[in-house]
C-alpha cells in the first residue's frame, strides 16, 4: 500500500469539505486574557479570544498561578509515576478530597483528562459488570461513546433530553438486567441542558444508575460551582457525576465523584486509571486553588452570566442568528461548513476576533456554527469589536438575519 498518498487522499476529503482543522497558534498572556498573540504568516497580531473553554478566566486567576509556582518550587516537574507506583502526590489526595465535598459524594478520583475520565469510567463498568446495559443520550460526547464502544457492553441510544424515549428503552430492557444512564448536563455545541430531575426519576422508577457528565457547567453552575445537579439539588440523587478541570477550573484533568465502593472499583479495574503517569503535582495544586476560590466566590459567575446576556442581546438586535439556550454558550449559526471556515478566517485575519468554526462531525451537517463563549473578563469594547466584526461580515457574505 502507498501510506503517504492514503493519506493524502483521506486529508484532501476533509479539504474539499471545508472541515480540514487549521489550528490557531496563541499565545495566551497571563494577566490579559482574553487577549493573546497569535503567530501567523511570519508575523504576530493581536487577537482577542473568543471561544475559549476557559470559560471563568480561571487559567490566569493570580490564586492559580501562586498555588502553582509554590508547588512546582517544592515538588518538581513531574508525578514521577503512575498513581500506584510512586506517583501519588499530597495535592492529588488533597484535590481529591476536595472534589469529593464539591459535589457532596463520598470519594473522587483523578485522571489526565475529562475524555479519560469518560472512557475509563464507562469502558469499565461496561466491561465488568455482567450482563449490564448502557443508555446513552444520542447527544453525548465522543469520549462517552468511545467508552462504552469499548466496554462492549449492549448500548442503547436515546433520543436527546428525551425522557419518554428513555422510560421506553429502560422497560424494554426489563427488571432483570442491571443499567446505566449516561449523559451530560450542559451540552457544548447547543448549549441546552439536560432535564436532570425527570432522568434521574425514570432511572430511579427502573432501577438503573446514573452517570452525569458535568463537564461544562463545573465552576460555572450551582452555589459552590458543583454544576447544575447542584443548583437543581439533584447531586445525592446521581450515582456517579464526572468532570474536567480544564474548563471553567482553568488548568486541566478530569475526574469522578460517587460512592466509596464505586470510585474504588474504577481505581482498581481501570485501566485508563491505572496505566498511565499521574498528573504533575503543580497541576492538581492550581486545580484545587482554583476549586476551593469557585466554591465560596460568586463574582466571577455572576459577571459572566452578564456577559453572556450581553453578547446575546447585541447579536439578537442584529438579526445575526443565535441558537437560543438556557447556557452561556452562544452558538451563531451559519449551516455551511466552507462559508463558516471563511466567516472564521476573516474574522482572524481582519478584524483580530477569534472564533474557530464548528464543523461536522462535532455538529451535524449543514449546522455549522461558529461557538462564541464570552467570559467575565471580555469588556464592554471586547463585545463592541465582537458584534462589529460579525455585522459587517455577515452582510459580506449575505447571510440571512433573523427579524430582530
Ligand atoms: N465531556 C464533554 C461533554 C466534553 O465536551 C469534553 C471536552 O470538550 C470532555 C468530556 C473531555 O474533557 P477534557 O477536555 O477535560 O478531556
Amino acid at each position: 500500500m502507498d501510506f503517504e498518498a492514503f493519506f493524502a487522499t483521506k486529508l484532501n476529503v476533509l479539504r474539499d469539505e471545508g472541515r480540514y482543522r487549521v489550528f490557531a497558534e496563541l499565545e495566551r498572556q497571563a494577566g490579559a486574557f482574553p487577549a493573546a498573540r497569535r503567530h501567523a504568516h511570519g508575523e504576530i497580531r493581536d487577537v482577542t479570544v473568543w471561544c475559549s473553554n476557559d470559560y471563568l478566566g480561571m487559567g490566569q486567576h493570580p490564586k492559580v498561578i501562586e498555588a502553582m509556582h509554590e508547588a512546582l518550587d517544592r515538588y518538581g516537574a513531574g508525578a514521577g509515576g503512575t498513581r500506584n507506583i510512586s506517583g501519588t502526590n499530597h495535592y492529588h489526595v488533597l484535590l481529591e478530597q476536595e472534589l469529593a465535598d464539591l459535589h457532596g459524594k463520598e470519594a473522587a478520583l483523578l485522571f489526565t483528562s475529562g475524555y479519560v475520565s469518560n472512557w475509563t469510567s464507562l469502558s469499565t463498568l461496561g466491561a465488568q459488570i455482567p450482563d449490564v446495559v448502557i443508555l446513552s443520550d444520542a447527544g453525548n460526547h465522543a469520549s462517552m461513546i468511545e467508552g462504552i464502544r469499548h466496554s462492549k457492553a449492549e448500548r442503547r441510544i436515546w433520543k436527546h433530553n428525551d425522557v419518554e424515549d428513555l422510560d421506553r428503552q429502560l422497560a424494554e430492557v426489563g427488571p432483570d438486567r442491571p443499567k446505566i444512564v449516561a449523559f451530560e448536563s450542559v451540552y457544548s455545541m447547543d448549549g441546552d441542558i439536560a432535564p436532570i430531575a425527570d432522568i434521574v426519576e425514570v432511572a430511579e422508577k427502573h432501577g438503573a444508575m446514573t452517570y452525569l457528565d458535568e463537564v461544562h457547567a463545573v465552576g460555572m453552575y450551582g452555589p459552590r460551582g458543583g454544576g447544575i445537579a447542584e443548583r437543581e439539588g439533584l447531586m445525592n440523587r446521581i450515582t456517579l457525576i464526572e468532570g474536567t478541570l480544564g474548563k471553567a477550573f482553568g488548568v486541566v484533568g478530569g475526574y469522578i465523584t460517587g460512592s466509596a465502593a464505586v470510585i474504588d472499583f474504577i481505581r482498581s479495574y481501570g485501566s485508563g486509571f491505572i496505566f498511565t503517569t499521574a498528573l504533575p503535582p503543580h497541576i492538581a495544586a492550581g486545580a484545587l486553588a482554583s476549586i476551593r476560590h469557585l466554591k465560596t466566590s460568586n463574582v466571577e459567575r455572576a459577571a459572566h452570566r452578564d456577559r453572556v446576556a450581553k453578547v446575546r442581546q447585541r447579536l439578537d438586535k442584529l438579526g445575526i442568528p443565535v441558537m437560543p439556550n438556557p447556557s452561556h454558550i452562544v452558538p451563531v449559526m451559519v449551516g455551511d461548513a466552507a462559508k463558516c471556515k471563511w466567516i472564521s478566517d476573516l474574522l482572524l485575519d481582519e478584524y483580530g476576533v477569534y472564533v474557530q468554526p464548528i464543523n461536522y462531525p462535532t455538529v451535524p451537517k449543514k449546522t455549522e456554527r461558529l461557538r462564541i463563549t464570552p467570559t467575565p473578563l471580555h469588556t464592554d469594547a471586547d463585545i463592541d469589536a465582537l458584534v462589529h466584526a460579525l455585522s459587517s461580515l455577515w452582510s459580506r457574505c449575505a447571510l440571512a438575519r433573523q427579524v430582530a
